[in-house]
């Protein structure tokens, strides 16, 4: 408790000191969440922790206060279990008012859960990430309780986002989606006065979005930039729970300004005076959205939240590929040349984690044979034109972050169209070919790219007196899959 009373002292001493203008107590209500949610003594709130257990008990009571409603029976708290640890998102309601509309819900989130100590014992603070989202949703809540609303507003604040978005899963899961119009993730609010601008992304997932969200910070004097839909990958939040399901999402966010994931990441550095204004113009948006007439997802989602794991999936590719001839029995070898390769992927998913997958592709293949004269010195180049089939079964790996990643295990079979040496079409080359095929690579929502290995089982020469030789392929591909 020491640690907890001197934080506050010293944010008090820096409220007193350090204002200069006239503070809102909203403002400085925000700020001493901040502080506290922040401070040392919570030991960065680490998913599961006693610590991130203070900081949601510490949410629970200002909600409590507020004096709006647990969502659930039991009250404030949904636990749910990550990697053996509980967790627990803490789950608010204000009721709408309208008997035609009242079922329907605007989901308002923000993690509170951080990344906890290092291994040398830096607490990680996480006071842009994301204690000022976690403020900011607190005073939303004070801000609309006394608002006449049509439709519900929630309130939650989650845990475990940083280690995989697990408390929105687990909420997103105990909802009925389809009365869900919209979720708001804010994560990482507190640096306006370094981002310039509040970024709203995925305004399109609604219909009148991007209009809505621009008038209104235009009437309040808010500088937003209004993006369609988020783009990131590497800074995924909790609107990805809700978004893979179909629900319009708004991911709320001042950027990566501040320290991201590093222990600087502290209170002092936050923008209050900005935070309020955001908090304000939040709740005017949510007001709006909660009371709009007829409020309609505009049906797209945004691509990094698309989940490549469709049970069928098609799409185009386009391949660089290595060539090489190996000559296992001899003491010389070929050499590489790049050649190419266009065509669809298709795949068909089998179970959870694994998918069957086949290409048809057209290809030229290039690669250098030792000249027979001189086998060191000297090379010849080989062309060869064919249509490729790969097929095999792909094993997929978590996608904590909307990165999924693979890796496969197969065949090809080729068949040769054309084939000439030194630009002379020749016969010599085997028009069937097959043999082993492996891939790694990964996929961000319908994104995909890899490499590939082929290794020939048959003989790539055929008539008497051949050498002994394979063809060795490694590929590198881009794709994407609708
Ligand atoms: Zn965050």
């Amino acid at each position: 408790m020491k640690n907890i009373n001197a934080t506050i002292i010293a944010a008090m001493l820096m409220l007193i000191c350090g204002t200069a203008y006239a503070q809102s107590a909203q403002q400085q209500r925000l700020t001493n969440h901040v502080y506290f949610l922040a401070s040392d003594s919570l030991r960065g709130r680490d998913a599961g922790s006693t610590d991130a257990a203070k900081a949601a008990a510490y949410i629970a009571q200002q909600f409590e206060e507020i004096g709006i409603e647990p969502y659930f029976e039991g009250g404030w708290y949904q636990g749910f279990e990550y990697a053996g640890r509980s967790c627990k998102n803490v789950v608010g309601i204000i009721h709408g008012a309208d008997t035609a509309l009242k079922h329907e819900l605007i989901v308002i989130g923000a993690h509170y859960d951080h990344l906890g100590v290092s291994k040398n014992g830096k607490i990680y603070n996480g006071a842009d990430d994301n204690a000022s989202g976690t403020a900011t949703i607190i005073e939303m809540a004070r801000i609309l309780k006394d608002k006449p609303l049509k439709r519900s507003v929630m309130i939650a604040a989650f845990d475990a986002e940083e280690k995989g978005l697990h408390g929105s899963v687990a909420l997103a899961k105990r909802l009925d989606v389809s009365n869900v119009k919209l979720m708001m993730s804010i994560d990482m609010v507190g640096w306006l006065h370094k981002g310039k601008a509040l970024q709203l992304n995925g305004a399109a997932t609604i219909m009148d979005g991007k209009t809505l969200l621009n008038q209104t910070a235009r009437r309040m004097q808010l500088k937003v930039d209004v993006r369609n839909f988020e783009t990131s990958l590497i800074t995924a939040t909790d609107t990805r729970s809700f978004a893979r399901k179909n629900v319009p999402t708004l991911a709320v966010t001042t950027g990566l300004k501040s320290p991201y994931h590093k222990p600087e990441d502290d209170a002092e550095l936050i923008d209050y005076e900005g935070l309020d204004q955001i908090t304000n113009y939040l709740a005017e948006v949510t007001e709006q959205l909660a009371n709009a007439p007829d409020l309609q997802a505009s049906g797209r989602i945004a691509p990094v939240h698309s989940d490549s794991r469709r049970a069928f999936s098609i799409g185009p590719t386009a391949s660089v590929v290595k060539g090489r001839i190996a000559f296992p029995d001899a003491a010389f070898d070929g050499r590489s040349r790049y050649g190419f390769e266009v065509g669809i992927v298709a795949q068909l998913r089998l179970i959870k984690h694994l998918s069957l997958e086949a290409k048809v592709l057209y290809a030229h293949h290039n690669a250098k044979l030792p000249n027979a004269n001189n086998l060191y010195n000297s090379y010849l180049p080989l062309h060869q034109e064919a249509v490729m089939v790969p097929a095999g079964l792909l094993l997929r790996m978590a996608d904590e972050f909307g990165i999924d990643l693979y890796c496969g295990l197969g065949g090809y079979y080729g068949r040769v169209l054309k084939a000439s040496i030194s630009g002379q079409p020749t016969a010599a080359i085997n028009t069937n070919q097959y043999g082993l095929a492996w891939s790694v690579g990964m996929e961000f929502g319908r994104l995909r790219m890899g490499c590939e290995w082929r290794y020939q089982l048959n003989p790539l020469f055929v008539g008497e007196g051949m050498p002994n030789a394979k063809h060795r392929t490694a590929v590198f591909n881009v794709g994407w899959m609708f």
